[in-house]
């Protein structure tokens, strides 16, 4: 299943996505409400949201080597944690405003799991059972603010600076997958979500280890090196494999 949300006619639903058409839902996938109702509507007539419309988003610093050795910081032996907050999150098409206070703001290409069952205390091995599925984020930062705050609240939480999208999948191994950003068509990131320091089990049960995972929560696994910095009218468009595209412009 590719599970979208999206505006149809005003109203917001959950649907599945097909290559050209969207199937509507009745419900939610985060509730075990989700049930398709028959009724098929060309995509070209859905405005898509981010598909999960989380309570936290929780994130991963430096969990590609390659990453960590572009910021001259040594691999970290326990994961680098921070929130987004919910307000952070856009779709898919939309604009990433450029805050005035920024002077350089980066794209981060990511592998988002979205997790699907309240999750607490989970043990690694059943880490799996409480994903629904995963997306793509894109990580923005204002790069230049991150340095001046002992925490990256600031840099990171700007509203919009959480896309994600267009679709979660819960058909893909998220174990291996390429990962890749492009400014304006020109490739800037390219890795594996195999080059992950901490796997993903590994990080469900960690987290879940603190604080407990809601539904439509994400894990936002980290970025590979490459970062670089975008302006005003540039497209940013992040894939990986089996999720899609996600792409916005800088506004
Ligand atoms: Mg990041």
């Amino acid at each position: 299943m590719k599970y979208v949300r999206f505006i149809y006619n005003g109203v917001e639903r959950y649907g599945s996505m097909g290559k050209n058409s969207i199937k509507i839902a009745d419900g939610s996938p985060f509730d075990n409400t989700f049930k398709l109702t028959g009724e098929e509507i060309p995509s070209s007539e859905a405005v898509l949201l981010a598909p999960t419309p989380f309570s936290k988003a929780v994130c991963i610093g430096l969990n590609y080597r390659d990453h960590a050795e572009e910021f001259g910081l040594p691999v970290p032996d326990a994961p680098v944690v921070f929130l987004k907050p919910s307000t952070s999150a856009t779709g898919p098409e939309t604009s990433i405003i450029y805050p005035e206070m920024c002077h350089r703001l980066d794209y981060e290409a990511e592998l988002a799991v979205v997790i699907g069952k309240k999750a607490r205390h989970v043990k690694e091995e059943d880490a799996l059972d409480y994903v629904l599925g995963y997306t793509i984020a894109n990580d923005v930062t204002a790069r230049d603010l991150q340095p001046k705050n002992g925490q990256w609240t600031i840099a990171k939480g700007f509203d919009t600076f959480m896309p994600l999208g267009p679709f979660i999948s819960d058909e893909v191994d998220a174990s291996s997958l390429m990962i890749t950003s492009r400014v304006n068509g020109e490739t800037k990131q390219m890795s594996n979500t195999s080059n992950l320091i901490f796997t993903i089990p590994y990080l469900i049960s960690y987290i879940s280890n603190v604080m407990t995972l809601l539904p439509g929560d994400i894990i936002s696994t980290g970025t590979p090196g490459g970062i670089s910095g975008m302006k005003k009218g540039d497209t940013v468009e992040i894939e990986i494999e089996g999720l899609g595209i996600l792409r916005n412009t800088i506004g």
